[in-house]
């Protein structure tokens, strides 16, 4: 099938290079040239612009960091709706506002264009091993159209129902993966802080009813002090932002999901907003003064 992609960072770069080693035609485009190279090198061509690949393929492909990117390139004057051929197939893999998305499809409706919704899970190694969460809303027959490029990519691949389900399901589920890692923050520096071992305490709790991916996720951060970004604190900012306006519009009292949000919002405020979400845990060994490490690193002396 002849496939267009649109971002190419660092979910979209592995998941566009899987769809071309799936001996799909790709053609790509990022606003970074590197990125453009890394999907050229692999058997992708360059398309220039969105408005030039959007105008020659099947389905079109985009993974970009916040609605505001995908609106521009969804509705925009250089944008996907006024350059596809009335049939295309349009699939946003980011992790996106429901409304944003109801929004985008009923404009490209009237161009003859299916929007689907289609966020990810399972982060960058997933992403390289194709092995990631793929959960789609919107037209069934459009969704088994793209399963064959879908399954170049992703391994649990689940339509979720009408348009927008797929955001919901994404939206859901990062809120509870990153109270999950909150919570795996709070409790390694308060066993830290009390001063046990944090070697030792990981190899507890990884065994025991605390584990969970974010809990593994901060900690792997924390002893071994990588906060190299694979999925910043901005994103993660950004998906709660969206959870939150969801509870909004169903008056849904959320408890957990605004203490979270307002954590990463104190990270941000550090300017670590670049930096990896893990790097949550520093706004704790901030507060305490201590940083959670291999034991030997995490003296008062070593606080960042
Ligand atoms: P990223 O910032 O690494 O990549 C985004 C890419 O989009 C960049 O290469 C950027 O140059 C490009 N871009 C931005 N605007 C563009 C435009 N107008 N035209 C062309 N290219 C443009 O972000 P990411 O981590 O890959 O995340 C992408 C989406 O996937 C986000 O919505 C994020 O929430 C979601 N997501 C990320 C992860 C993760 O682990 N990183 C996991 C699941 C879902």
């Amino acid at each position: 099938m002849k496939v267009g992609f649109i971002g190419l960072g660092h979910m979209g770069g592995p998941m566009c290079r899987n769809i071309i080693k799936g001996g799909h035609e790709v053609l790509v485009h990022d606003l970074s040239d590197a990125a453009v190279r890394a999907c050229v090198a692999v058997g992708g061509t360059a398309g220039g612009s969105v408005a030039n690949i959007a105008g020659q393929v099947e389905v079109v492909m985009t993974s970009l960091p916040m609605p505001r990117d995908v609106e521009a390139v969804a509705l925009g004057p250089d944008g996907i709706g006024e350059h596809a051929k009335p049939g295309t197939i349009y699939v946003d893999l980011s992790t996106n506002s429901p409304a944003v998305m109801k929004k985008i499809a009923a404009r490209l409706a009237d161009k003859d264009i299916v929007t689907l919704d289609g966020p990810v899970s399972g982060g960058v190694v997933g992403a390289e091993k194709a092995t990631i969460a793929i959960m789609v809303g919107g037209d069934k027959g459009a969704f088994d159209t793209c399963m064959p490029i879908f399954q170049s990519f992703g391994k649990t691949i689940v339509h979720t129902g009408e348009l927008g389900t797929g955001c919901i399901a994404k939206l859901v589920n990062n809120m509870i993966a990153f109270t999950n890692m909150v919570a795996g923050a709070e409790g390694l520096m308060m066993g830290v802080a009390a001063g046990i071992d944090p070697v030792i305490l990981n190899e507890i709790v990884r065994n025991s009813s605390g584990n969970s991916m974010g809990y593994r996720g901060v900690a792997k951060s924390a002893l071994e002090r990588d906060f190299e970004p694979a999925f910043t604190v901005d994103l993660a900012y950004k998906d709660l932002r969206l959870a939150l306006e969801l509870a909004d519009d169903l008056n849904m009292p959320l408890m957990l999901g605004p203490q979270v949000h307002n954590i990463m919002r104190m990270a941000r405020g550090k300017d670590q907003g670049g930096e990896n979400v893990t790097a949550i845990l520093k706004v704790y060994e901030a507060a305490m003064g201590q940083q959670v490490g291999p034991a030997g690193k995490n003296s008062k002396k070593n606080s960042e």
